[in-house]
């Protein structure tokens, strides 16, 4: 699924530089009001191998606003859609809270807010319309997120997927993300 306006909106993780101090998720929190236990984005540290060859990874995590979203196919209300820039949102007014979307995503994203309907990351689209970075972007201290336009090869996300070794989470969901973790 593309955008309506040319655009395809991603992020970059770069998991070389983030140091799981949770400020994107205190960013989040608070730009997007979110209540108590509810959260958009959250840090996860995953370490391979036997002692001592032993390597650790942390990473930013977040709805994949995936190209071949299984929740948008799964809603039966279509509250759950695509918008501009492929953007993966929920329509809190169509949302009857059913949570297909919820079993169908391979990733956790999705979750109920108390107001009944799904919540979800929108990429912080009210921000982006305006020219401004999501707040996890804008407040990691360290710079590990890039948003941008994957759409044009001069943005600074497509730039460093050019330059940089990068994965998605759970390739073989066969989901298409637009998160892409460097490494
Ligand atoms: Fe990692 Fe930046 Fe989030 Fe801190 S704010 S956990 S460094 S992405
Ligand atoms: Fe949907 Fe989950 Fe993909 Fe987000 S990560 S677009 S909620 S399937
Ligand atoms: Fe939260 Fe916005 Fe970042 Fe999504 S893009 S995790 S909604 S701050």
């Amino acid at each position: 699924m593309t955008a309506s306006n040319g655009k395809r909106y991603g992020m970059a993780v770069d998991t070389r530089r983030c140091v799981g101090c949770s400020g994107c998720v205190i960013a989040c929190k608070t730009e997007n009001a979110l209540p108590e236990g509810g959260f958009r984005d959250w840090v996860v540290q995953e370490t391979w191998g036997a002692f001592p060859q032993l390597a650790m990874q942390i990473r930013s995590e977040r709805c994949n606003h995936c190209s071949n979203a299984p929740c948008v196919t799964a809603c039966p209300t279509g509250a759950s859609h695509v918008a501009e820039g492929g953007v993966v949102l929920v329509d809190a007014a169509k949302c009857t809270g059913c949570k297909a979307c919820i079993a169908s995503c391979p990733y956790g994203a999705r979750w109920v807010h108390p107001g009944g309907h799904v919540d979800k990351c929108t990429f912080c689209l009210h921000r982006v319309q305006k020219g401004q970075d999501p707040a996890c972007v804008s407040n990691c201290p360290t710079r590990a997120l890039t948003f941008g336009d994957l759409a044009d090869p001069e943005s600074r996300v497509s730039a460093l997927l050019r330059q940089r070794r990068h994965e998605v989470v759970k390739p073989e969901a066969g989901t298409s993300p637009n998160v892409f973790f460097l490494v």
